[in-house]
This record gives structure tokens, C-alpha cells and sequence, in this order.
């Protein structure tokens, strides 16, 4: 069945792009609703857009939402990725986030402190039957070597590849299943990260302003700048699955199949849902259907083995 929160959650945390105080309350929602966005700030009639892929603009940084307010100025919610990601894992369908500015709060940098909260909340089943996106046949969208992939799955799966040219990263891989409470321990708690010198050409364009090694893995050739060191040995390629997770929840529903990302990002996984809603016979929208099965019905326990691809923590 479809699910909601229990009651309203606030956030209050800072823009990683801005810098600035924002405050998000992330609302239970009626069935079918889906998730919606809200900027409160923003006085105008049309200042709340559904989540959904076809608002997206192309950004490599962030998953950003961009569209026309009745009073014909554009309007725009950036840095969606963490917090869609957080509800997808969560089996959260339905939810209204409200901002009271263009940016979601960037916590530490994962979904933990959106997750914790969700499950420290509560989740209230609702009556309607939940639904999924079923892929029913490969979809495949390429630039040059990388490539982002969805094919047919009798449950949701992921992986991602990364081949980073900063030693401190290198080649890493993750896959999980997003069932049996793996979504809560091997991936939320993974943060973005970034080179060092990315750092200072975003700083120069007035990007990142938010961002320390609070918010952020950072590292420097072999070196990782953060004290700290890694969550995991692999936390790049987890943080990776954790954005494609809350990218591909843009498609409005859960999506029953098997992703699969090659040094992807944020406007590749929307090009691959666009790619999967070019055509119907790339998919079928099921109700209910897979409910039953036994690795969803135990979403919530924990996860009863550690699965191989996740060595360390
Ligand atoms: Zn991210």
C-alpha cells in the first residue's frame, strides 16, 4: 500500500551552492499525490511543482527543478537529489517538502539525518495500493564510455561504477538491493565528495559557498582532507547509488528494475528517464503488484547479511 509520514518533519540546515540558512518541513500528503516541492518565499500562485523528471533542467552539480510561475519568472528548487533519495529509501509515496528558499539543506552531506528522521517519525500506510514503474525491456542511455542503464528486475537493484582520476577515489563499485533495510545501512550515510580543485573553480563561479569538509568528502590527489577519512571504502560509488536513487525517483513512482550507472550523473539519469518514458513498451505502471513480495514486505527489519559489496564501516 501506498505510505505517508506520520506527521511533519523540519530540517534546518544550510544551501551547499548558496551558503544560506534554508528551512525544509517535509509533510505527510494524501494517496497519489506523490511528492511535491513547495518554495514558500516565492509569492506566486504556481510556487509548487510536482517531483517529477520533465521539470528538471540539466545541471551537472545538482538535480535542479526550474519552471514558470504565473507571473511568468522562472522558479527553481536545487539540490532535490539528497532528500528524494531519503523518501525513495524510506518507501515514502506520498509527501509535500516545503522551502523557504531555492536550495534543500545539505545536512552532512548524505540522506542519514533525512532517513533517521523519517524513521524516527513514522510511516502511516495509506489505502490505496502502492504503484511501481515496471521495466519491461533494456534502456540505455550513453555519452562517450559512460552509461546509465535500466533493465528488468523482479526487484529494484543498483549499482553503480566509478572510475575517478584523483587516486584518493580510483575505481570503485556498489550494487544494492533496495529492499531488507540495505538502503539504510550501506547508503544513506554516504556523502558527496569532490576533488580539491573542483572546489576553488566552483567557489570562483559562486558555487559551493556552503560547502566544508562538514558537508563534504574532499580530497587532494591521494589525500582525503577530511580528518575524518572515509565512511566506507567505497563511499564514493555508495553516495553515487544514493543520488541515482533519489534522481530516478523523479519518475513519479518506484521503479521496479535494475539500474545499472558507468560514471553517470544527475542529468544522464534524467536523459535515462527520459529515455524509458519515450516509449511505452519500455515499461508498464503496476499497482500493488509486487507488494507481496517477501523481500518488500520485509523492507523494514534489518538486514539480516551484510551483503559482499559492502567490506567495511
Ligand atoms: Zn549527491
Amino acid at each position: 500500500m501506498q505510505q505517508t509520514l506520520k506527521k511533519e518533519i523540519i530540517f534546518n540546515g544550510i544551501g551547499l551552492h548558496s551558503g544560506k540558512p534554508v528551512t525544509m518541513r517535509v509533510s505527510p500528503a494524501s494517496e497519489n499525490t506523490g511528492i511535491l516541492l513547495t518554495r514558500s518565499d516565492v509569492d506566486d500562485s504556481l510556487n509548487t511543482i510536482e517531483a517529477k523528471w520533465n521539470h528538471v533542467v540539466p545541471s551537472e552539480l545538482c538535480t535542479l527543478l526550474a519552471w514558470q510561475g504565473a507571473n511568468g519568472e522562472k522558479i527553481t528548487i536545487s539540490t532535490i537529489e539528497h532528500i528524494l533519495s531519503a523518501l525513495r529509501g524510506a518507501n515514502i509515496d506520498n509527501a509535500h517538502i516545503t522551502l523557504d528558499g531555492p536550495e534543500v539543506p545539505i545536512m552532512d552531506g548524505s540522506a542519514i539525518e533525512f532517513f533517521t528522521e523519517i524513521e524516527k517519525t513514522g510511516v502511516q500506510t495509506q489505502s490505496a495500493p502502492t504503484k511501481y514503474i515496471r521495466v519491461l525491456k533494456e534502456v540505455r542511455y550513453e555519452e562517450g564510455d559512460k552509461y546509465a542503464v535500466l533493465k528488468p528486475s523482479t526487484i529494484p537493484t543498483f549499482r553503480f561504477d566509478l572510475d575517478f582520476d584523483a587516486p584518493a577515489i580510483g575505481e570503485q563499485t556498489f550494487e544494492a538491493a533496495l529492499v531488507n533495510g540495505y538502503y539504510k545501512h550501506d547508503i544513506a550515510s554516504a556523502r558527496t565528495f569532490c576533488t580539491l580543485d573542483t572546489v576553488d573553480a566552483m567557489r570562483e563561479r559562486g558555487l559551493a559557498l556552503g560547502g566544508s569538509l562538514e558537508n563534504a568528502v574532499v580530497v587532494d590527489g591521494e589525500k582525503v582532507m577530511n580528518p575524518e577519512g572515509f565512511r566506507f571504502e567505497n563511499e564514493c560509488a555508495r553516495h553515487k547509488t544514493l543520488d541515482a536513487i533519489g534522481d530516478l525517483y523523479l519518475a513519479g513512482a518506484p521503479i521496479l528494475g535494475a539500474f545499472h550507472g558507468y560514471k553517470a550523473g544527475h542529468a544522464m539519469h534524467t536523459a535515462l528517464l527520459r529515455e524509458l518514458f519515450a516509449d511505452e513498451s519500455n515499461y508498464e505502471v503496476v499497482n500493488g503488484a509486487i507488494d507481496d513480495l517477501p523481500a518488500i514486505k520485509t523492507f523494514h527489519q534489518e538486514p539480516t547479511q551484510r551483503q559482499h559489496v559492502s567490506a567495511s564501516a
